[in-house]
C-alpha cells in the first residue's frame, strides 16, 4: 500500500517579534525534513525538527512545540497541540496562510479567527441574504419545491436578533437564576427595593427591576430599561457607508466587574440589553480582538462586493496596528459566500486551526506557528500498482466540511443572477 510520506520546509525568521514572520524578507533558517511517522515539530532557538510522538522524553529547556502530525493508516493529520498539564511546554499555535494554499484565498465561515499582522479579529456573523426587491418572472413549476412564490421581505426578527457575545461567564440557567429567583429572595430582603439608577421603584411587567450582578443591598437592583440605556452609553459609535463600528471598553458592573451579556432571560423571554443594526443585504460581523476594548463593525456587502482590509485611509475595514500593511488583504462576496485573499502584506494572512487537518496527498499547505513558516508537501511513494488502477484521490474532506458549517446559499435566490 503506498504510504504517505510528508516533506517539510522550515523557515525561521530570524528576529523575535510577537510570533510574526516576514513574507518580504529573506534572513531565514531553512531546515528540511521528511516524516513517516506521527511526530512532533519543536524548534529550538531557530532550530525546527522533528521528535518522536512522545513528549515524555526529554524537552530541551528553550523548546517549542509548533505543531503535532498524527499518521494514520493512509495519510497524516495536522492537530493543534492540546494542552497538556505541564505548563513549563511553550507551544506556538499553528495558523493557515491564506496565500499559501492552492486557491489563493479561503471562505470565510463564522467563528474563524483570522490575524492580520498582530491584530485578530473574529468573524461574529456572516449573512449572505437575498435582496428585498421583487422581480416579476416566472417560477418553474418544476422548480416549486424550492419555494419562490411569495415576496422578498426579511423577516423582522432577523434584523433584529442579537449578536451573540462571547463574553456571557454565566450559563443561561445560573443566569435565570441570578436574574429571576434571586429578585423573590431579595424581596423579602430588602426594605427598599429600587433601582440603582433612576432611584424609582415603579416596576412592571415591560420594566421588571432586575438583579443582573453580585451586587447586593441597595445597589443590587436595576430597572431593564435603565440598565438597557446605561450600557448603550458606553458604546461609541460612527459608520462609514459600508461598515458600522461599535467600540466600547467593557460593559461590565462598574462595581462587581460582572461582565454583562447580551441577552438576559427574564420572565421566560430573552431580552436584549445590546443589539447592533443589521443590514438587509449581505454582511459579516467581526470582533476585533484588542487590549483594553472591543470593537464590533457590521460590514455591509450590499452595494460593493469588495472590502479592503488594512492601515490604509482609503480601506473599507480600517485596522490602525503598525504591523497591518496599507493594503492588506480583501473579502469578496461571491455567490456562494465571502472569500478572504491576502494581499502580499508583509507579515501575512492567517486563519487560526481549531481543527485536524486531514492531509491530502500532493496538496501543499503552508502553515505559521509563530516566526516559523512551515510548508507541508505530503507525497505517496511512486507506486506503479496504485498509479495503474487510479490513484483514487479522496474528496478534499475539509473544504466539504467548511461548505458544512458556512451558512448555505442558493446561488439561484442572489439578486444579482436574476
Ligand atoms: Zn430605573
Ligand atoms: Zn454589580
Amino acid at each position: 500500500m503506498g504510504d504517505q510520506k510528508l516533506k517539510i520546509k522550515a523557515l525561521t525568521w530570524s528576529r523575535e517579534s510577537s510570533g510574526l514572520f516576514d513574507y518580504e524578507k529573506s534572513n531565514y533558517t531553512q531546515s528540511s525534513f521528511k516524516l513517516s511517522e506521527s511526530s512532533y515539530l519543536l524548534r529550538t532557538q531557530e532550530k525546527v525538527y522533528s521528535h518522536p510522538n512522545d513528549l515524555n522524553s526529554s524537552l530541551t529547556e528553550n523548546s517549542r512545540v509548533l505543531a503535532v502530525l498524527i499518521k494514520s493508516a493512509k495519510n497524516f493529520y495536522l492537530t493543534p497541540f492540546k494542552s497538556l498539564s505541564d505548563k513549563s511546554i511553550t507551544v506556538e499555535k499553528p495558523w493557515l496562510v491564506v496565500k499559501g494554499l492552492k486557491e489563493h484565498e479561503y471562505k470565510i465561515s463564522e467563528g474563524d479567527v483570522i490575524r492580520l499582522g498582530k491584530v485578530k479579529i473574529k468573524v461574529k456573523e456572516i449573512e449572505v441574504l437575498r435582496k428585498t426587491e421583487q422581480k416579476n418572472f416566472p417560477v418553474h413549476s418544476k422548480k416549486l419545491y424550492n419555494g419562490g412564490l411569495g415576496s422578498h421581505f426579511l423577516p423582522k426578527t432577523e434584523r433584529t436578533s442579537p449578536i451573540k457575545m462571547d463574553y456571557i461567564t454565566r450559563s443561561e440557567d445560573e443566569y435565570f437564576h441570578q436574574g429571576t429567583m434571586k429578585i423573590t429572595d431579595r424581596e423579602e430582603l430588602c426594605e427598599q427595593r429600587s433601582c440603582r439608577i433612576c432611584l424609582s421603584d415603579d416596576t412592571n411587567i415591560l420594566n421588571p427591576l432586575i438583579s443582573p450582578c453580585y451586587c447586593m443591598g441597595t445597589m443590587g437592583l436595576v430597572h431593564i430599561d435603565c440598565l438597557q440605556h446605561w450600557l448603550k452609553s458606553k458604546i461609541t459609535f460612527n459608520s462609514t457607508q459600508n461598515v458600522k463600528v461599535y467600540k466600547w471598553k467593557s460593559l461590565e458592573c462598574e462595581l462587581c466587574k460582572f461582565k454583562y451579556p447580551s441577552q438576559i432571560f427574564i420572565n421566560d423571554k430573552n431580552i436584549d440589553i445590546i443589539s447592533i443594526d443589521k443590514p438587509q443585504g449581505p454582511y459579516i460581523v467581526i470582533e476585533t480582538l484588542t487590549e483594553g476594548f472591543n470593537t464590533m463593525s457590521v460590514v455591509s456587502f450590499d452595494n460593493k462586493h469588495i472590502m479592503k482590509i488594512g492601515r490604509g485611509h482609503d480601506m473599507e475595514i480600517r485596522l490602525s496596528d503598525i504591523s497591518v500593511s496599507r493594503f492588506h488583504a480583501q473579502i469578496t462576496l461571491k455567490s456562494n459566500g465571502f472569500f478572504l485573499e491576502d494581499n502580499n502584506s508583509k507579515f501575512g494572512t492567517l486563519v487560526k486551526i481549531h481543527k485536524e487537518i486531514s492531509l491530502d496527498t500532493d496538496y501543499k499547505l503552508q502553515i505559521q506557528c509563530g516566526r516559523t513558516l512551515l510548508k507541508l508537501t505530503p507525497k505517496k511513494p511512486w507506486d506503479c500498482f496504485s498509479c495503474l488502477f487510479g490513484c483514487n484521490k479522496g474528496k478534499d474532506s475539509d473544504s466539504e466540511e467548511m461548505e458544512r458549517f458556512s451558512k448555505e446559499y442558493n446561488e439561484e435566490t442572489f439578486a444579482h443572477n436574476l
